[in-house]
């Protein structure tokens, strides 16, 4: 479907759920989270009916993610019941990885490709710093049981923050020297409270390239045919990729094709944008799919022309980011 912007939106993000096992310090506090009641959640049979009125409305790729989406129980059989479905060509997830070596074959099996998951360091004791937790051998054996179960490519999504873990962009490039995974640098973005937003952590995308050139030949990869926001590059003789997300400095506004499904059933057109459509009340109210296929409709042409954000004055986008779905 194409919306006001003539933009076409066939990609729905959904949240399964907004608990997560890290608390990241970007992204959760570390105590006193109020989580979604679970009577809230939609049900993994409410959320297969949405996507089935998304995909006659033109949605043909689906990503799950979260809060952590492995940590939501039936993950797997949900996994195998989207996959089934007629129209949809992919259904890929992002993870924080920590359940990762448990699931990556029964990922793979239940009808995943391919996988995104979010690692900001490459050091156990910073991994402990930056999400409060002390799994970085965890989520690294996660990584390689995904590489062995055939899930490919295997993304790294690692926010960048100047004084946290800055220092490792070049750590990050050489990974891909010996192993393929395609790394993707990610800018800080201002979700949540905006009290906690700190504009000197940023580090435009633009930056990350320069300091990424100096490690040798950088080679242009032409962008993702299913529509992703990364720039990518590649170094001379590397296994992997580099992606570059510029979420903030470059946004990819004009070509957003995203949809987003958060885990107490509202319809988001953009991340940043509060303004949400109510999709749980009609469904437990019983209404019919051409009702739904309204709220679907209205939601789409009405997604928001661009996000807004700067980093000097980040607007206010009050639900957190476990909340939306990153
Ligand atoms: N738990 C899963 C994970 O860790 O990938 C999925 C949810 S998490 C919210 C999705 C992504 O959002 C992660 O890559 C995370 O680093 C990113 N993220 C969260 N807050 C962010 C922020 N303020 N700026 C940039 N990326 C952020």
């Amino acid at each position: 479907m194409i919306d006001n912007n003539n933009r076409i939106v066939n990609y729905l993000r959904i949240s399964i759920t907004d608990k997560c096992n890290l608390r990241c310090i970007y992204c959760m506090p570390e105590e006193g989270v109020n989580f979604i009641p679970h009577a809230e959640i939609l049900t993994y049979e409410e959320m297969l009916r949405v996507v089935r009125v998304c995909i006659q409305k033109g949605i043909r790729k689906l990503r799950l993610t979260g809060g952590e989406p492995l940590l939501r129980k039936g993950v797997i059989d949900f996994i195998e019941n989207l996959s089934q479905l007629a129209g949809l060509e992919e259904v890929t997830i992002t993870t924080n990885g920590v359940y990762l070596k448990q699931f990556a074959h029964s990922l793979r099996k239940s009808g995943i490709y391919r996988i995104n998951v979010s690692m900001d360091t490459l050091r156990a004791d910073r991994f402990h710093h930056i999400t409060r937790r002390d799994l970085f051998d965890q989520v690294w054996d996660g990584i390689e049981q995904a590489e062995s179960a055939g899930l490919s490519p295997i993304k790294i999504n690692v926010v960048i923050m100047r004084g946290i873990n800055d220092d490792e962009i070049l750590d990050f490039a050489r990974l891909t020297y010996r192993k393929p995974y395609h790394v993707r640098f990610i800018e800080l973005m201002p979700v949540g409270d905006p009290d906690k937003w700190i504009p000197e952590r940023f580090i435009s995308a633009k930056e990350v390239f320069d300091i990424i050139s100096t490690l040798g030949q950088i080679m242009t990869i032409r962008p993702d045919p299913l529509g992703g926001p990364a720039r990518r590059f590649a170094l001379e003789g590397s296994k992997g990729e580099i992606g570059l997300i510029g979420a903030l400095s470059y946004h990819f506004c004009e070509n957003c094709n995203r949809l987003r499904l958060t885990a107490d059933g509202k319809l988001r057109g953009c991340l940043f944008s509060d303004t949400e459509t109510d999709i749980k009340k009609p469904l437990r109210n019983g209404e019919n799919d051409q009702y739904l296929f309204a709220l679907i409709e209205d939601t789409i042409r009405n997604k928001p022309r661009n996000h807004g954000q700067a980093v000097w004055s980040p607007r206010k986008c009050s639900r957190p980011m476990n909340g939306i779905g990153g």
